[in-house]
């Protein structure tokens, strides 16, 4: 064991203890902390809006609207509720039972991992932490190496405002986050990638730690050409917005691709242009309002996504590259081949692919040919298509006639399903990711039932 591990596993013996000492157990402890979270996000807005900045270009409208606004409105929902969160409820008994009363007794899980990632480094760290706080735990947190300025700001504020002793911040990359799935956890909470999920997984499989994973995939949008036009210019600014207004389409739930019937793909494209063109400018090397991608890594990963030159002919708007400033141009592909890369893995960029079909009928055949997605959207107002995409797809979420704020609403669950992640959170769902439902059953001593007991020969004839 080099020092940096030994000095994991001494700082986690002391949360272990802090925990087994109950110190997080109570309602004043929980409430405290997250009080404290509050005033840390709002005390230090401007250093977070710095931080989003330096580290994606995020501009601070933007950075307040899903991380600051957030968190904000994620703590204040769970202070309100947490008493009644906390509570146990009772449970009616069958007949059978009487007397005796039962009850669902939610406890905390003990010590507790969130390795969280890069794209929303802020709330994606801080929105797991108020769950697991709210529901008693002690806390390590690894947040993403790749939004550093954020690391930096969560490693030397968390523990001037939260309780040191049960919430830990530990920073770093790959070989930390190995450090740490090494060691032994009461749950681990990872927002990642698919591919380091099946890591965590295998990681927790060895102590039988329960896992929550908020992975990624691809999103379909499925576009309704029905709609009426000013129902569709509202559907274009959603979209627009959902895919280039939310860090760049760096999103989990961004939109990955758009599915439409082929006549309406050119009068689409054309209402998309004017949209792009009025949020984001027409300077193709500096588009605005846009965060950057978030490094070099990533920036050459699109960039190839569209060296292949099949793809690059099916670009119908955009398409060029700023390398200094590390941004892409909104960029609209028309039907490239669904066997590149930019059909089969998650974009997680400002690239967005429409694919065309004969009849939205066969959008739901699209949808189901692949991984399930994260979320799931279509403008349509079509009833028939609306229960058909409810009842022949699976996904994380389905979103009617808007993208991505789904996020923000704390009282539906977020979550994937399939090879979008599994287990879910946000509001309540938080505070259930991180307990255990404990059942209690209490009996009295009265009204024995003999024929439980042996010998069973005396009681044969009865039943
Ligand atoms: P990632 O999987 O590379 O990293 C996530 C976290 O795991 C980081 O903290 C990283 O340091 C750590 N990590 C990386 N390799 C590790 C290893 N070998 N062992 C232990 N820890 C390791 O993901 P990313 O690049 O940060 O994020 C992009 C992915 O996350 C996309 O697929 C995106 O869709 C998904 N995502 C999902 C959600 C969601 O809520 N479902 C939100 C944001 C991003």
């Amino acid at each position: 064991m080099n020092d940096e591990e030994h000095q994991v596993v001494i700082s986690l013996e002391k949360l272990k203890q802090s925990f087994r000492s109950g110190r997080t157990r109570s309602s004043d402890w929980r409430k405290t902390q997250l009080r404290a979270l509050l005033r840390l996000v709002q005390e230090n807005e401007g250093f977070i809006f710095r931080a989003l900045d330096e580290d994606l270009g995020k501009d601070h409208v933007e950075a307040y609207r899903d991380e600051v606004g957030i968190l904000v409105k994620s703590l204040n929902l769970t202070l309100s509720n947490l008493d009644q969160w906390m509570a146990t409820t009772k449970t009616r008994l069958p007949l059978v039972f009487f007397p005796a009363v039962g009850e669902v007794l939610p406890e905390p899980l003990g010590v507790v991992l969130i390795l969280s990632s890069w794209n929303y480094p802020i709330s994606l760290a801080l929105d797991p932490l108020i769950g697991a706080i709210a529901a008693g735990n002690a806390v390590v947190l690894k947040p993403s190496e790749l939004a550093p300025a954020c690391s930096a700001l969560l490693a030397n504020t968390i523990p001037s405002y939260m309780d040191d002793k049960a919430v830990m911040v530990v920073e770093g990359g790959a070989s930390v986050g190995k450090q740490l799935l090494d060691q032994k956890w009461d749950k681990i909470f990872f927002t990642g990638s698919p591919r380091v999920g099946r890591i965590v997984m295998s990681a927790a499989a060895k102590h039988l730690t329960p896992v929550t994973l908020e992975l990624g995939g691809k999103c379909p949008v499925i576009v309704d050409s029905r709609l009426s036009p000013s129902q569709m210019q509202v559907a274009v600014k959603r979209i627009v917005g959902g895919k280039w207004g939310f860090c760049s389409g760096q999103a989990c739930i961004g939109v990955d691709y758009l599915l439409v019937e082929d006549k309406f793909a050119p009068s689409l494209i054309e209402l998309m242009k004017k949209t792009i063109k009025k949020f984001h400018g027409d300077n193709p090397k500096e588009p605005k309002n846009m965060a950057r991608i978030v490094n070099k890594h990533h920036f050459e990963r699109l960039s190839g996504l569209l060296q292949d030159p099949v793809v690059a002919a099916s670009i119908v708007h955009g398409g060029s590259l700023n390398e200094e400033k590390m941004t892409i141009e909104p960029t609209i592909l028309l039907d490239p081949p669904l066997d590149a890369e930019i059909m089969t893995e998650e974009i997680f960029g400002p690239l967005l692919p429409i694919i065309t079909l004969k009849s939205i009928d066969d959008s739901t055949q699209f949808v189901n040919s692949r991984p399930k997605p994260l979320a799931l959207y279509a403008f349509t107002n079509d009833s028939a298509l609306k229960k058909r995409v409810l009842a022949e797809t699976s996904s994380g979420s389905v979103t009617f006639n808007d993208v991505a704020i789904q996020f923000a609403c704390d009282v539906l669950p977020f979550g994937g399903v399939g090879q979008s992640g599994f287990g879910k959170y946000h509001g309540k769902y938080s505070f259930d990711a991180f307990s255990h439902g404990k059942a209690v059953l209490s009996r009295t001593f009265y009204l024995e039932i003999e024929p439980r007991y042996p010998p069973w020969n005396a009681f044969k004839l009865a039943f």
